[in-house]
């Protein structure tokens, strides 16, 4: 009986554990022969068992999405640009790879299918733009079977409102710091993602978010005391370009508890 009532115990202490998530930022690029947004990046966050790996989704001018956090990718602009330019021979990213399309990331994320896709879709917020990204972007996540993997987010507005609409089972988070989760929640938008230093700012938008049910992640929080403050506040995701540091430092703040 005693050795039942310590299983549960362990069980109980092990999800605690597991309560704070790690979110690669641009995947886990920084290690030998990676890039950021590079097919290898995304493929190091699920090989040391990151909860997500995020990455950054622009449309050309052909109508192709491809995964690169700049408008602009080697001085052409990407949306005004055609696929086929863009992977030229001589354009590459800085470990070789040629720039991903969503469709070649998506395949190769399906060698991780535990590992969450934290999706951004880069947008000035300008209507047509995003009428033509948008379906885009859901019709290649239903071809994957990937839907309870995305979780999406967006500095738009009108995108994180219109995914919402369209995905209602998806979670997605606002970016841009601005608004307090009540607004958003009015909005039909289920999470906030915000730069540590709004959490600074409104620490209470953390638990106002909880009461709301939404998901509170931050980015992009690389320092160990920034992390750590992080965590105190009862962040539920971490989004950070040291995936290893942040894992590390949530399961020891989790061993002190
Ligand atoms: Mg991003």
């Amino acid at each position: 009986m005693t050795i039942l009532v310590m299983a549960c115990l362990l069980t109980a202490c092990k999800s605690e554990v597991q309560c704070q998530q790690v979110v690669a930022h641009r995947g886990f690029w920084k290690t030998g022969g990676s890039a950021q947004n590079s097919i290898s990046s995304l493929l190091n966050a699920g090989r040391i068992g990151a909860y997500g790996s995020e990455f950054d989704i622009n449309l050309t001018a052909d109508s192709c999405l491809v995964v690169n956090h700049d408008f602009s990718f080697k001085g052409l602009t990407l949306y005004k640009t055609k696929l086929a330019q863009l992977r030229a021979d001589s354009l590459r990213l800085s470990n070789g790879e040629p720039l991903p399309t969503l469709d070649e990331y998506l395949e190769a994320s399906l060698q991780y299918p535990e590992m969450k896709l934290v999706f951004e879709l880069k947008s000035k917020g300008d209507p047509a733009y995003e009428a033509v990204a948008i379906p885009l972007c859901i019709e290649a996540i239903h071809r994957f079977g990937v839907e309870d993997r995305v979780e999406f987010i967006s500095f738009s507005l009108s995108a994180c409102q219109e995914f919402a609409r369209r995905m209602p089972d998806t979670r997605v988070e606002f970016l841009g710091g601005v608004m307090e989760p009540a607004a958003l929640h009015d909005l039909g938008i289920n999470g906030i993602d915000y730069h540590f230093s709004v959490f600074d700012e409104h620490p209470d938008w953390v638990e106002q978010a909880h009461q709301l049910g939404m998901v509170v992640n931050v980015w992009t929080v690389d320092k160990e005391q920034d992390i750590l403050r992080m965590l105190e506040l009862g962040v539920d995701q971490i989004t950070t370009n040291e995936p290893e540091l942040a894992q590390r430092l949530i399961e020891e703040f989790n061993n002190k508890k």
